[in-house]
């Protein structure tokens, strides 16, 4: 991973270009169609940050694969810092009962919302569940939660692009980059 020029004024640094993250996508979705090969593949996607990262995911899994895809949404942040509480604004709308759900997550931090989240999806007596996160910031780790798939492993700075999001802004930057401040 190296930082390269910014290519929008609001940021500070690019981390990730657009091709670097397209072909760790294509492999984790080689990787993913091998190990759900012959189950039931239900993916979740955490809205809003990880609608990018789903929409080339989902394209870079195998055509054989068994595969659906449901939406949650939950609400832990404002702004830039987290605030604790985990608070869910969309359900799914079909049942994990049975399946095995994939979690789609844009970046891990303190791994607080995804260790809510998980334990509420596995009270529902999914087959398995894994999270697979674009984006992984293991310095800031509060929970022992880890994703079995991890895009890439970063520093601990505020991202945005590939569909992350500064108060709802920069989630159309094709590229992950740190924010100016
Ligand atoms: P956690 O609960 O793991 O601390 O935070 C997870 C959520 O916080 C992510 O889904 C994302 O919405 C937000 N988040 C954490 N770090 C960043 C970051 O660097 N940039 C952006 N845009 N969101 C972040």
């Amino acid at each position: 991973m190296s930082a390269q020029a910014p290519t929008h004024p609001a940021l500070s640094k690019v981390l990730l270009d657009e091709a670097t993250i397209k072909a760790r996508i294509q492999e984790l979705g080689v990787q993913i169609t091998r190990d759900y090969a012959g189950r039931r593949l239900m993916i979740v996607g955490v809205l809003k940050g990880s609608v990018i990262f789903l929409a080339d995911l989902l394209r870079a899994l195998g055509p054989e694969l068994d595969v659906e895809v449901d939406f949650v949404a939950v609400s832990s942040y404002a702004g830039k810092a987290s605030t604790g509480s985990v608070r869910t604004l969309l359900d799914l709308r079909e049942s994990p009962d049975g399946k095995d759900i994939l979690v789609i997550e844009d970046i891990v931090d303190t791994g607080l919302t995804l260790t809510s989240l998980t334990e509420t999806l596995l009270s529902r007596k999914p087959r398995s569940l894994e999270v697979c996160a674009l984006l992984d910031k293991p310095d800031c780790r509060k929970t022992p939660l880890q994703p079995k798939y991890v895009g890439f492993k970063i520093p601990n700075e505020f991202v945005v692009g590939f569909g992350l999001d500064y108060d709802e802004r920069y989630r159309q930057l094709p590229c992950v980059g740190v924010l100016r401040t």
